[in-house]
């Protein structure tokens, strides 16, 4: 065992969770299956070999589809509030283990402890709010143009639900789907990514003791695991007709094709390129603890992630100071000791990505603000630790224009009117998550009507980061429009059939047609 893992509590956290040196990746349940590759998961925080979980063979993903398959015809005639019930014993499952689960995903994923136990609180969240749908799931009634007719629309489950999760969410994302999908009353199959599969293990195995407990059948909770070619038996699978995917907008084209091609249904979450706008109105204390929780928070490895700063040039200079100074205070380490503020990026690509980045904007004319660099030492043997970076950039450069998950945040500077900071906020090819920070009413509801952003998240005087699952997530453009958690989200889980009843002896024709024999 490293140093780390015994320090911070790794080894207890892998035995309650139920995780062995070697895992079966492939279980519907109490059955498991293991025939695939093998993939080796190493901690970004100090580079241990944590565990090793076998893949899904093609073999392997058969026995699960035919297990979801049946278990999908008993799950959907289970009353829905009872479907929430077996929810509610999850997520009080989920409060029990909070720690040790919270603990594997900063182990695993790198990200802080806070914000690992913050993770499991939001699968807690979402198993609540998920409770008190299962006695909802409402459809309309509408008065029928016929007499003596009645109309209404009701929501039937869809049947089995495939979801394929990014890593830097890696229990939260397939709890935000699962929970909806099971009061639903779907199955799912998930596979997670194969940059954090244990996440996946541990997740698996809390869910399968509840339905064990509840004498429910193998199949409601699936798990396989794998790279891209597992993903995609589920994206070409006819028998799936919701594929939920999370991840970069790469993947997101084409899962959309895979899943198009056979007239399925998507539900995309993919990358953003977030940015707040800094007005001269704004609070500048609030401000730097926004942008800068939003920039460097996980690494700079949330979708919601601030990447882009665009301030007015009235105060961009009393902005920069700010900025440059508060990140002087940052303490970059080991994400499980809570004095550090960022914690490793995932592997050694994400770290040349990072690296890229910063040559990049240079070649581009932009100005390093604050340095960059990968750290080397004690501490740091992973390789995966980078310092967070400034640099003054403009909207148009092509790097600014993409996505790098990493700690890297463009400083942009706008002029006269806020429209003109809007045409820059909404001038790139995402639209996942965006904020304004002012005191003037009037800018903040400029930014939130129909001319201002054109995200699916727009906050004032918070940062782009940090949702809470009662509402809808999700964005918009090249993100994928997909909605996931809170409000009516739950509605992509299921069919929508309208009814008409005739309760009178004739047969009226809608349209007032005549057809009489
Ligand atoms: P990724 O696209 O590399 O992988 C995501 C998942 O997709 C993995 O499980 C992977 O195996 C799978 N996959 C890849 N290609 C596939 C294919 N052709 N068919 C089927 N499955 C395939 O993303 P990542 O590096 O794990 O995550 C980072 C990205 O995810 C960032 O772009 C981030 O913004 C995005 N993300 C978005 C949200 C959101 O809600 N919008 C949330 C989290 C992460």
């Amino acid at each position: 065992m490293t140093n780390t893992a015994s320090t911070f509590g790794i080894h207890e956290a892998l035995k309650t969770l139920g995780i062995q040196d070697k895992n079966p990746g492939t279980s519907t349940g109490s059955q498991f299956f293991a025939s695939g590759t093998v993939i080796s998961s190493y901690s970004p925080v100090d580079g241990a070999l944590i565990g090793k979980v076998t893949g899904t063979s093609a073999a392997d993903y058969d026995q699960v589809m035919q297990a979801a398959g049946k278990a999908f015809l008993e799950w959907r005639q289970k009353p829905a509030p009872l479907r929430g019930e077996v929810v509610r014993q999850f997520g009080n499952k989920l409060r029990e283990l909070k720690e040790p689960l919270g603990k594997l995903v900063s182990y695993e994923m790198g990200k802080s402890y806070q914000e690992g136990l913050g993770e499991v609180q939001e699968m807690i969240d979402i198993c609540d709010f998920a409770v008190g749908l299962s006695r909802q799931l409402h459809g309309l009634t509408m008065h029928s143009e016929r007499p003596g007719h009645r109309m209404y629309e009701q929501y039937h489950p869809l049947g089995i639900v495939g979801i394929i999760s990014a890593f830097n969410f890696p229990v939260a994302v397939w709890a935000w789907n699962t929970a909806l999908a099971w009061i639903c009353g779907d199955v799912c199959i998930w596979k997670p990514s194969e940059k954090t599969p244990l996440c996946g293990i541990a997740c698996q195995n809390i869910i399968a003791g509840v339905l064990k407990d509840n004498d429910l059948p193998e199949g409601i909770s699936c798990l396989i695991n794998g790279d891209y070619t597992v993903g995609e038996m589920m994206t070409q699978d006819q028998r799936i007709p919701l594929v939920s995917a999370t991840g970069s907008i790469r993947m997101g084209k084409i899962v959309a094709q895979a899943v198009a091609a056979r007239l399925g249904k998507s539900l995309l979450e993919l990358g953003g390129n977030n940015a707040i706008i800094v007005t001269p109105d704004a609070d500048i204390k609030m401000t730097i603890i926004g942008a800068v929780f939003g920039a460097v928070g996980t690494a700079g490895q949330r979708c919601t992630s601030t990447r882009r700063l665009i301030v007015h040039d009235s105060i961009y200079d009393q902005v920069k100071e700010a900025l440059v100074a508060a990140y002087q205070q940052l303490r970059i380490g080991n994400p499980l000791d809570e004095n550090n503020h960022v914690g490793p990026l995932i592997d050694a690509d994400a770290v040349a990505n990072y690296s890229n980045a910063l040559k990049k904007v240079v070649a581009e004319g932009g100005t390093i603000l604050v340095d960059g660099g990968v750290l080397k030492g004690e501490g740091y043997e992973s390789g995966c630790y980078v310092k967070p970076a400034i640099a003054e950039a403009k909207n148009d450069f092509e790097i600014v224009q993409h996505e790098t998950f990493a700690p890297v945040l463009y400083l942009l500077k706008y002029s006269g009117d806020l429209k003109n900071a809007i045409a820059m906020q909404n001038g790139v090819v995402q639209g996942l998550s965006s904020a304004i920070m002012t005191n003037n009413l009037r800018e903040a509801e400029q930014f939130l009507s129909a001319n201002g952003s054109d995200c699916g998240i727009a906050n004032v005087n918070i940062g782009t980061s940090g949702a809470e699952i009662g509402g809808a997530f999700g964005g918009e453009k090249e993100t994928g429009g997909g909605r996931e958690s809170g409000s009516d989200a739950w509605k992509i889980y299921m069919r929508r059939q309208t009814n008409t009843i005739n309760y009178t002896t004739d047969l009226p024709l809608a349209q007032g047609i005549k057809f009489d024999l």
